[in-house]
């Protein structure tokens, strides 16, 4: 039987990235770490922008003190964004030159920085990375984790990390109870091309229906959209024959960007808030999807779990320095009560937006219409609401945070 260090369930960006900060912590090189995936291994490839994440500034450092960012070939930069809501004059514009940065966030395929990450992970002896696993039973113990594998391997762990997503295994093995809710809301995503520039400017109209976001892409022409709406109407959508398709994108976009055409394929995501109310037990801990998913419509769902990842990766590397137990119960409550804390303000936010943007209301229309006409007057005011955005504020993990934090 195999006894590792550390076992991470799910090689997605956290698990991934996860992997990488324990093997290269300043005292954490000779720990032995398993990466166990029920999936293939990322391929080599060209980035598709078939799903792709808004990173912010947060989330950018992390990649590149990881040395990952740069080989990240095109992820390209905005530097504005505009937000209004269809059928009233509520609209929000910033721009990363009046508020002092280069960029408001970068637009990366999901595929390629997983890819890259695992480029990086292979280059590190103490990670064995496993894909196409199926795990069958975690048992677990007051001092370590059973792992029973699908072709009758076990495995050992002193600290089994549950970064297998939404849906995750291993909180359901531990018994880990979650709050969820459903959005009633599907995502359609899409990559379209549009007959006006994008000029570098992330879009979200907020239609009755719900949000639609036009991500630009390194070709100005080109962008990724996430179309959140009812059910009903993203089975529609996804029904549709490309000329319908794109007239209906075209008008609920406003034509902002011209005549807009589908390139390429169509997918739909449920949405579901999902929380667990414990991060962990004994020896396992929850990251990422596995602990909470949030509405996309501020792009913060990545964001917020490499933090997770960051935050965990530093409090154990401060362990291993103290000479102390990997999976001590005061540290694990510790990144319980960090990331709880910054994960639960998140939720907070895509509720309060969902909530005030899903009134049809006259009254309430017209309250957050002046509201966001007049916060788009308020440099003050809308300096705090990127510098949320960008991942410049709240208790960042070290790696993270910028040389001098602007508030
Ligand atoms: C439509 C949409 C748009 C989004 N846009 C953004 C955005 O702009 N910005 C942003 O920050 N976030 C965004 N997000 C959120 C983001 O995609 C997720 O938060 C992120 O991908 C989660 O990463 P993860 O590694 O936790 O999970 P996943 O990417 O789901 O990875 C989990 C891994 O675990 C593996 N696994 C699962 N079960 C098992 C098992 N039993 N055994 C072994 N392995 C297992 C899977 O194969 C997978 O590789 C968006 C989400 C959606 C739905």
């Amino acid at each position: 039987m195999q006894t590792s260090d550390v076992v991470i369930v799910g090689g997605g960006s956290a698990g991934l990235t996860l992997a990488l900060l324990l093997a290269t912590g300043e005292h954490s090189q000779h720990l032995s770490i398993q990466l166990l995936d029920q999936g293939p291994a990322p391929l080599p490839q060209q980035a598709h922008f078939q799903r792709v994440s808004a990173l912010n500034l947060a989330s950018k450092r992390l990649l590149e003190k990881l040395a990952v960012w740069p080989q990240l070939t095109a992820n390209p930069a905005y530097q504005r964004m505009e937000v209004w809501e269809a059928d009233s004059f509520a609209r929000i514009q910033f721009d990363a030159a009046e508020l002092g940065h280069d960029a408001l966030g970068f637009i990366v395929d999901n595929e390629q920085l997983r890819q890259q990450l695992y480029a990086r992970v292979q280059q590190l002896p103490q990670i064995n990375c496993r894909f196409a696993v199926k795990i069958k039973e975690i048992n677990a113990g007051d001092e370590q984790n059973l792992l029973q594998l699908a072709d009758g391997q076990m495995l050992l762990a002193k600290l089994l990390v549950g970064a297998d997503g939404a849906n995750s295994f291993v909180r359901q093995q531990l018994q880990l109870p979650i709050a969820f809710w459903d959005y009633e809301q599907h995502a359609l995503v899409a990559t379209i091309r549009t007959v006006e520039s994008h000029q570098q400017t992330a879009r979200q109209v907020f239609l009755p229906t719900g949000p639609l976001a036009l991500l630009p892409l390194a070709d100005p022409h080109l962008c990724s959209i996430v179309w959140s709406t009812s059910p009903e109407q993203a089975a529609t959508l996804l029904a549709l024959d490309t000329p319908s398709f794109n007239q209906q994108l075209t008008a609920a976009s406003n034509a902002v960007l011209g005549v807009a055409e589908l390139v390429g394929d169509r997918a739909v995501y449920p949405l579901t808030m999902r929380y667990a109310k414990q991060w962990f037990r004994q020896q396992t801990v929850l990251v990422a999807d596995a602990a909470h998913t949030i509405h996309p419509l501020a792009g913060q769902g990545m964001n917020l779990g490499l933090m997770d990842v960051a935050a965990l990766a530093e409090l154990i590397n401060r362990q291993l320095a103290g000479h102390l137990p990997l999976a001590e119960h005061r540290m694990l409550r510790q990144y319980e009560r960090w990331r709880k804390s910054e994960a639960q303000q998140m939720i907070a936010a895509m509720e309060l937006f969902k909530r005030g943007f899903g009134s049809q209301l006259k009254l309430p229309k017209l309250v957050r219409a002046v509201g966001m006409n007049l916060t788009n007057q308020l440099p003050l005011l809308k300096e705090k609401i990127m510098a949320a955005a960008l991942g410049n504020s709240g208790d960042l993990p070290q790696l993270a945070r910028p040389d001098v934090i602007k508030l």
